[in-house]
């Protein structure tokens, strides 16, 4: 009997896991139908998402609450759907500068919203009760900073419990009595997965509950969690998903959550190329939360394997920006061949609606070890130290970059420390010093071959001086008064 039951319920098993495939590839190919078009890049503010909220309250098919205020009175609101008796608790952004999940929520309300789906959204809203907490900390988010007005981490606030945020997120832990809660991050884009090249775009973690790490079975069952939805972003982004570190932290939320008895998933949202606002990760969220709660709702999570958690790869930070291997440096009238690593730092603008780049050397010598978003072989080419020209208007600032030219004296506008074009414009009295290249100087010079400048590295970004600017990323230049 057990004989003929027993490949019955492996092509069960194996049915469930294709319609689960089939159900995420249409998940990722038809998201843009359901993306909310108003948080397009990652600087939002609560006031963008009052509209949407509004919208929400509106909605027969959702519930909306106030469920606190922030220090600064922001309303912190918990949105809800389902029938369940389920209840999973999911909350984004209690580090301000962190909203890529924010944003992927919303989508994910406008798919609950839709006429589509409907044989999945009856099995998700029949089985569970969704509760979403977008933007925990909106002051933060207001300025553009990991902490709340009050300065403090509200992740490391869990058990002191002096902030009005962390307040409400425990007040809302223990009424919700989650079997899931989701804690929704960003994590530096210069993470990668271990010993590889990719960056960790998307970051899972089962938080531990103790310094030993124990499994028990709350974790045991975010574990499996992850390793499904891993699964599932490897087909979009191979490679590109870590593990995040285990080490238990006694005063964050992630931990005392998974302590009281929630499975605890943590979903880190990392780098991406060519994707600075993140919203390729925005939509890997997206398909990422949606596939976990279908097979919460329908339990196929149970057969996995723990052990597999383990086969995801470590969370290691050792990308940069741009690498340039290999060099020619000359110090002392001596030759020396360097590996240079820069980081093109954001540096928020005035009202923390954008941002321009200030970039700086993050590490020089042998860095073979490490890995970039662009790396730049430059065996054979020599650094050629920046000059300065005196210039009111520059009309192409190409033809300066080809006479080794990155810094131009003139009349500086009266406010503002960045130029759109990748030139340096300095005061009168402005004198360059000796060329040095050391970690933490600004990234700016030549590299030249068979005595002709083809690069320029302006502010941390690479420029071939044999292509137009504006078919290339150039960065930004900035004003040195
Ligand atoms: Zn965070």
């Amino acid at each position: 009997m057990i004989k003929k039951l027993l490949p019955l319920a492996i092509s069960l098993l194996s049915l469930t896991i294709t319609a689960q495939d089939a159900l995420t590839s249409k998940l990722y190919e038809t998201y843009e139908k359901y993306k909310e078009p108003s948080l397009e890049k990652r600087r939002i503010k609560h006031n963008d998402l009052k509209p949407l909220i509004e919208q929400l309250k509106s909605n027969p098919k959702f519930e909306v609450q106030k469920v606190g205020e922030s220090i600064e009175g922001r309303d912190l609101n918990l949105i809800s759907i389902g029938f369940g008796s389920e209840n999973i608790f999911l909350w984004s952004q209690m580090h301000g500068d962190e909203p890529t999940a924010t944003q992927a929520i919303f989508d994910i309300f406008h798919f609950l919203d839709s006429p589509d789906f409907k044989e999945e959204k009856e099995v998700i809203l029949s089985k569970l009760k969704l509760h979403f907490l977008p933007m925990l900390n909106p002051d933060g988010a207001e300025v553009f900073q990991r902490r709340n007005a009050l300065g403090v981490d509200i992740n490391r606030d869990a058990l002191r419990l002096q902030s009005p945020e962390g307040q409400t997120l425990k007040r809302l832990r223990d009424s919700l009595d989650a079997s899931f809660g989701f804690n929704l991050h960003d994590q530096s884009r210069y993470y990668n997965a271990e010993r590889t090249e990719k960056p960790a775009t998307i970051s899972y973690l089962a938080t531990a509950f103790n310094y030993e790490k124990d499994i028990n079975d709350v974790r045991a069952k975010a574990m499996k969690v992850i390793v499904f939805m891993n699964k599932i972003i490897q087909n979009y982004a191979p490679g590109q998903v870590g593990r995040y570190s285990d080490d238990f932290e006694p005063r964050a939320f992630g931990d005392n959550i998974a302590k009281w008895g929630t499975s605890l998933i943590l979903i880190e949202s990392g780098g991406y190329p060519d994707d600075r606002e993140k919203q390729e990760i925005r939509k890997l969220n997206y398909v990422s939360i949606l596939s976990a709660l279908y097979t919460i709702a329908t339990k196929s999570y149970e057969n996995i394997p723990t052990e597999d958690y383990e086969k995801i790869p470590k969370n290691d930070r050792m990308l940069f920006d741009l690498k340039i291997t290999n060099a020619t440096y000359g110090l002392l009238g001596k030759d020396y061949i360097l590996d240079l690593g820069i980081m093109q730092y954001e540096i928020d603008k005035k009202g923390h609606n954008d941002f321009y780049y200030r970039s700086s050397v993050s590490d020089q010598g042998d860095l073979s070890t490490y890995y970039a978003y662009e790396t730049f072989d430059a065996t054979g080419y020599k650094i050629i130290p920046p000059k300065v020209v005196s210039m009111e208007t520059v009309s192409s600032p190409l033809e300066l970059l080809h006479q080794g030219i990155a810094y131009v004296k003139g009349k500086l506008p009266e406010e503002g420390a960045y130029v759109e074009m990748p030139l340096f414009k300095v005061s009168e009295t402005f004198e360059l010093g000796d060329f040095n290249l050391q970690p933490g100087v600004n990234p700016t010079f030549f590299l030249e071959k068979n005595g002709k400048l083809t690069h320029a590295v302006i502010n941390g970004f690479l420029i071939d001086l044999n292509k137009p600017l504006e078919n290339q990323e150039t960065g930004n230049g900035l004003i040195y008064r």
